[in-house]
């Protein structure tokens, strides 16, 4: 079955690289290939998870194709745009289009600005509009995250972790925007207030047709609120799959290992399951050897592993995964 669905984000062997200072000892200059020749895309009104363990790049992924970091390599092609390597002043309306929630609610929102003041910055320098017409739009962005009219006036320390997640999703709604990245966006919160906030971005969404990318380390939530998942490991994607199918049936050994460690709360259950625990650290993203990035740590590795990068394969529609056993 051919896919109909438009395209809002093609990524296309996207590179972000991180020059480490020269040391007198190394002759040549070192880089940290955080994010290293990924492809995806992203459909309209969808949310696409961005899993992996911390250090894998997901992040970095997230803010580069924001164009908050400047991409090393590839495109980023936005509503059919490739915005990758456009300047400043021409990245302005595609940056209006495109925002960010952030991971932490406590340091994203500037203590000495009221929330009236926090929603109104955007709206201020991405409109044209009235002060009073601005208040207007805030106090709308308000009653959609729950909040109230009477909220504008207090300062962000006045409020729980949850509200403040709300004031930053209000923030992120308040230009209009087609598409948010979610960075670890809940993964501060306790764990029911997490549940309200996946619940609100999933309302939001269908009522205002935005598209996610959600970043995130904690595989369970991920696969309540992503309609596609991709798993990222040292800079690498390396498995892309529909929601369900990357947990009923994931294919790349990494993707197992990652999903035998979510804690399972039925004793007989986890003690039937047969866990596949990744050992060893992740290695040095500076000195990558040849080969498939996670061998020192896949339990399947075979002499090929060693010698050529296995390249993203579709196995059907919804899955792709780079791996060497397929
Ligand atoms: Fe393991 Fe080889 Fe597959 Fe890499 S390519 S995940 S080392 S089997």
């Amino acid at each position: 079955m051919t896919e109909t669905r438009e395209k809002l984000i093609e990524i296309k062997n996207l590179k972000k690289y991180f020059p480490l200072k020269s040391s007198m000892f190394k002759k040549e200059k070192q880089v940290v290939k955080a994010v290293d020749d990924v492809s995806f895309h992203i459909f309209k009104g969808e949310t696409f998870g961005l899993v992996g363990e911390s250090g894998c790049g997901k992040s970095t992924l997230g803010r580069t194709l924001n164009r908050l970091y400047e991409p090393t390599a590839g495109e980023i092609i936005f509503d059919g745009h490739d915005i990758a390597s456009l300047n400043n002043k021409e990245l302005q309306p595609y940056q209006k289009r495109m925002q960010m929630i952030f991971q932490d609610p406590y340091s994203s929102l500037n203590p000495y600005m009221n929330v009236e003041e926090i929603i109104d910055e955007p709206l201020e320098i991405h409109t044209k509009l009235s002060k009073n017409e601005r208040r207007e739009i805030i106090i709308d962005i308000l009653e959609k995250v729950g909040l109230k009219k009477e909220d504008m006036e207090k300062f962000p320390h006045e409020f729980s972790g949850g509200q403040r997640q709300r004031i930053g999703i209000a923030r992120a709604l308040a230009i209009n925007p087609d598409f948010i990245l979610c960075d670890e966006a809940i993964s501060a919160l306790d764990v029911s207030i997490q549940a309200q906030v996946i619940n609100m971005l999933e309302d939001l969404q269908s009522e205002l047709n935005l598209t996610y990318l959600f970043v995130a380390h904690d595989l369970s939530m991920v696969r309540h609120i992503s309609d596609r998942i991709g798993v990222m490991y040292l800079g690498k994607m390396v498995e892309i799959s529909k929601s369900d199918e990357l947990y009923n049936k994931p294919l790349h050994p990494y993707t197992q290992a990652l999903l035998s460690a979510i804690p399972i709360p039925d004793p007989i259950k986890a003690k039937n399951n047969n866990r596949e625990i990744i050992t060893g650290e992740l290695p040095s993203p500076i000195e990558m050897e040849k080969g498939c990035p996670f061998r020192s740590r896949c339990p399947f590795a075979k002499a090929i592993c060693a010698e050529a990068e296995p390249q993203m394969k579709q196995i059907d529609n919804n899955h792709s995964v780079a791996c060497h056993l397929y």
